[in-house]
């Protein structure tokens, strides 16, 4: 239990370090945006000038990316106000609801079924965040005719320690990952989506969840699109209210 306490103080530590940092590049990060915007903006239309707007222009797409990267990090250094006892229902109802329009757009249906109307006491929005992270990934997955998101909710074991708690299941009908795709997932800056991802959703939720004292844990597969992924993720009743969800 020990070492456990102080690899999550580790990652607690190192989850500060990022939003810390991120909060300092920020705002220089505006100022070089802003110039590089000026820049374009003053530069004479003539021939020679039309290289030198492709050099700001690509100069341009980088610091978005940096802006996309210190974003997410800082959306994950706003704390919550304290753990806070909800219903799954309470957790994602509020994210398919924001979502709605976007499953729209790449045709994506989706299911809940929820078969536990247990309290879990939690950090509300870190484990809304992570939950966003699994969804929105999942709709990346899916193919350009669209999919089925399938998102389920029960009471359960963790069999490592019998603590009870709750799971729920993300599973979509998207590309699905291979061996190799699949060992890097929760590395931080490990993405397969080129400039359109940051590869850092999944390693700011296992941070998240390790913190509540959970588990996560994926199931995928290339050969059958039928499948796609399946996320399980499992939470203790008190995983967020102390040390010892087992006898809170
Ligand atoms: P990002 O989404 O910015 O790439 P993440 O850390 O959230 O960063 O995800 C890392 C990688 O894990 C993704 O680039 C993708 O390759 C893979 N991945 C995550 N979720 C899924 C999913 N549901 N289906 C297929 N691949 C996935």
């Amino acid at each position: 239990l020990e070492t456990a306490l102080r690899e999550s103080e580790k990652l607690a530590a190192v989850g500060r370090l990022a939003s810390a940092i991120s909060h300092e590049i920020n705002n220089p990060l505006e100022a070089v945006m802003n110039l590089v915007y000026l820049m374009d903006q003053v530069l004479p239309e003539s021939e020679q000038n039309t290289e030198v707007r492709s050099y700001i222009r690509q100069a341009d797409e980088e610091l978005k990316r940096m802006k996309l990267i210190t974003a997410q990090a800082l959306r994950f250094s706003k704390q919550s106000h304290g753990p806070e006892a909800v219903t799954c229902e309470d957790l994602l109802s509020p994210i398919i609801e924001i979502y709605g329009p976007r499953f729209k757009n790449y045709n994506v249906t989706v299911e809940l079924r929820n078969r536990t109307d247990q309290h879990i006491v939690c950090m509300v929005s870190e484990i809304r965040q992570v939950l966003t992270n699994l969804i929105t990934n999942s709709v990346h997955a899916m193919h350009a005719g669209g999919g089925r998101l399938l998102v389920r909710t029960r009471e359960a074991m963790d069999t490592r320690n019998e603590r009870r708690g709750i799971a729920i299941t993300i599973a979509d009908t998207g590309v699905g990952m291979d061996s190799a795709t699949m060992t890097n997932i929760y590395k931080a800056f490990f993405t397969t989506k080129g400039l359109q991802g940051t590869g850092l959703g999944l390693w700011i939720s296992a941070e998240i969840v390790a913190r509540h004292h959970g588990h996560l844990d994926v199931r995928s597969s290339r050969a059958s699109q039928r499948h796609g992924t399946v996320f399980r993720l499992f939470l203790p009743y008190q995983g967020a209210a102390g040390e010892d969800p087992a006898k809170a």
